[in-house]
C-alpha cells in the first residue's frame, strides 16, 4: 500500500444496486483511482440501518432512509485510493442529484435526493467507524 493512500467506505445504495447500476458505478469508481479492497453484498435489517444512519436519528427524513435503505441488498465497499475521504465525495457529489456536479455518480446514477445511489463516509474518523461496521476482520495493511 503507497503510504499516502487511506480507506473509505462507500454504499451502493437499494436504488442503484436493486436496478443493476452497480457494475457502472464500481467502473466509475476505478476510473476515479479507487481500488475496491473489500466488498460486500447485505440486505440491512432496521436495526443496522438505524444503527448505521444514528447521527440523522432525529432527522424528519430518518425512518424514511430507513425504510429506503431496508429495501433491498445493498453492496458496502471498502476504497482505498490517495485522500480517500474528501476525493470519494468529490466523485459522488451533492446528496441531492439535482445539485450534484455534472459527471458525478450521483448526477449520473440518483433517481432523488433520498434514493440517490451510493454513500460515502464523511470523515476520516466515520470512515474507520463505517469500515468496521461492514469489514471488522478485513486486513487493513496500514499502521
Ligand atoms: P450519505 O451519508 O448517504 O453519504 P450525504 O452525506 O450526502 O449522504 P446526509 O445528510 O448524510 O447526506 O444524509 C444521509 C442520507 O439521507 C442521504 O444520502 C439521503 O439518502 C437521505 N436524505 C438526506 N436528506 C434528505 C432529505 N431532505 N429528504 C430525504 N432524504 C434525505
Ligand atoms: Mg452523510
Amino acid at each position: 500500500m503507497n503510504k499516502n493512500e487511506t480507506d473509505t467506505l462507500a454504499i451502493v445504495k437499494p436504488d442503484a444496486f436493486g436496478s443493476g447500476k452497480a457494475g457502472r458505478i464500481i467502473a466509475h469508481l476505478e476510473g476515479a483511482g479507487f481500488r475496491v479492497v473489500a466488498a460486500t453484498v447485505k440486505h440491512l435489517t432496521r436495526p443496522e440501518a438505524q444503527a448505521f444512519y444514528a447521527v440523522h436519528r432525529e432527522r424528519p427524513f430518518f425512518d424514511s432512509l430507513v425504510d429506503f435503505m431496508t429495501s433491498g441488498p445493498c453492496m458496502p465497499m471498502l476504497l482505498r485510493r490517495e485522500n480517500a475521504v474528501p476525493e470519494l465525495r468529490r466523485a459522488i457529489g451533492a446528496t441531492d442529484p439535482a445539485e450534484a456536479e455534472d459527471g458525478t455518480v450521483r448526477a449520473l446514477y440518483a433517481e432523488s435526493k433520498e434514493r440517490n445511489a451510493i454513500h460515502a463516509s464523511d470523515s476520516p474518523e466515520n470512515a474507520e467507524i463505517e469500515i468496521s461496521f461492514f469489514f471488522a476482520g478485513t486486513d487493513r495493511l496500514s499502521g
